[in-house]
C-alpha cells in the first residue's frame, strides 16, 4: 500500500493513474478502523480500479474539545487493517497540512444543519462538509463511499455534492454490526462491560420498530421506543425519531421512504444508529 501525508505527492501519484484511464474509489475515515470501514474499503474495490482511503481526525468537526482529545488513534493497526484488504494507497496527513491558520467555511446546507445530529452537535456538519470538501479537491475520486452508520451525513454530503456540482458519485454503504446486532463504531472502545451491554438497547429497539411499523402507528412505535430507552439503566437518550429518510423531518402517513434514527450517551460514549424502514 502506498502511504502518503503531502497532498501534492498523492496528487502526483493520482494523476498518472487517472491518466491512465483509472477509476478512482475513495473512503474517507477518522480512523480506528473496524470491519464498518473495511467494508466500504471492500465496496469501493469493486467499484473500481484504485482504492484512497484517508485518516484524518478532523478538528473542525468536533464540537467537543474532550471527544477530540480522546478519539482512538491506533495508526499502526490501522495500516496493518488496510493491508490485510489491499487498500491501494493511504492519505495520512497531519493538521497544518490540511488546515491553513483561521480557516473559514460556510456552507448553506438548510434544514440538515438544524436537525437530530445537527441539533445536538452544532457546527459538526459545516466541519464535516469542509473536510469533505477539501479531501475531494485533493483526491478527485470518481465514487466516494460512506456509511448507513452516518446516514444524515451521507444526505448533507450528497446536498454539498449537488450544491456545488461536484463531479463524484456518492454510494452508500449498509451498516456492519457486531453479531449481537451493536452498530461497529470507533467509539465502542469505549464502553465498559456493562454500557457493551446497555448499548444494545439502540439496535434492539431499532430493529423492533422495523419489524412492527406501519405508518398508522407513527406516533405510538416511536413514543414506545423513547420508552424502552429511558428505562435502560445508564443510556441518556438524545432522540429518537421516526423520519423521512430524505428530508429527515419528522414522519408522516404519506412519507415514502421511511427511517428511524437515534443517538444516546451510554456511560461516557456518545452512539448512533438507524434503521430504513422502507425504500
Ligand atoms: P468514521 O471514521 O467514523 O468517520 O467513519 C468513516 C466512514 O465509515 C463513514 O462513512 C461511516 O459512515 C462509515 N462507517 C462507520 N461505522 C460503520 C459501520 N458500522 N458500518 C458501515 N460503515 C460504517
Amino acid at each position: 500500500m502506498k502511504n502518503f501525508a503531502k497532498k501534492d505527492e498523492l496528487q502526483q501519484y493520482l494523476a498518472k493513474l487517472r491518466a491512465d484511464g483509472a477509476v478512482i474509489t475513495f473512503v474517507p475515515t477518522l480512523g480506528a478502523l473496524h470491519q464498518g470501514h473495511l467494508s466500504l474499503i471492500q465496496q469501493a474495490q469493486q467499484l473500481g480500479n484504485v482504492v484512497v482511503c484517508s485518516i484524518f481526525v478532523n478538528p473542525t468537526q468536533f464540537n467537543d474539545p474532550k471527544d477530540l482529545e480522546k478519539y482512538p488513534r491506533p495508526i499502526q493497526d490501522d495500516i496493518r487493517k488496510l493491508e490485510q484488504v489491499n487498500c491501494d494507497v493511504l492519505f495520512n496527513p497531519d493538521v497544518p497540512e490540511m488546515y491553513a491558520n483561521n480557516e473559514k467555511w460556510h456552507l448553506d446546507i438548510g434544514e440538515l444543519e438544524s436537525l437530530l445530529e445537527g441539533k445536538f452537535r452544532p457546527g459538526h456538519y459545516q466541519g464535516v462538509t469542509q473536510v469533505v470538501y477539501k479531501l475531494f479537491d485533493i483526491v478527485k475520486p470518481d465514487i466516494a463511499l460512506f456509511g448507513q452508520k452516518d446516514y444524515q451525513q451521507v444526505l448533507v454530503i450528497q446536498k454539498m455534492v449537488d450544491l456545488l456540482k461536484l463531479p463524484v458519485k456518492l454510494v452508500m454503504c449498509p451498516i456492519v454490526r457486531e453479531p449481537d446486532g451493536l452498530a461497529m463504531s470507533s467509539r465502542n472502545v469505549h464502553l465498559s462491560t456493562d454500557d457493551r451491554k446497555r448499548a444494545l438497547i439502540l439496535s434492539k429497539t431499532l430493529n423492533r420498530i422495523k419489524q412492527q411499523f406501519t405508518p398508522d402507528r407513527i406516533g405510538q412505535l416511536q413514543q414506545e421506543a423513547i420508552v424502552a430507552i429511558n428505562n435502560e439503566p445508564g443510556v441518556t437518550l438524545a432522540y429518537f425519531e421516526i423520519a423521512d429518510g430524505e428530508t429527515l423531518h419528522p414522519a408522516n402517513k404519506n412519507t415514502k421512504k421511511f427511517a428511524a434514527l437515534v443517538a444516546a450517551t451510554v456511560g461516557k460514549t456518545r452512539l448512533i444508529d438507524n434503521v430504513i424502514i422502507s425504500d
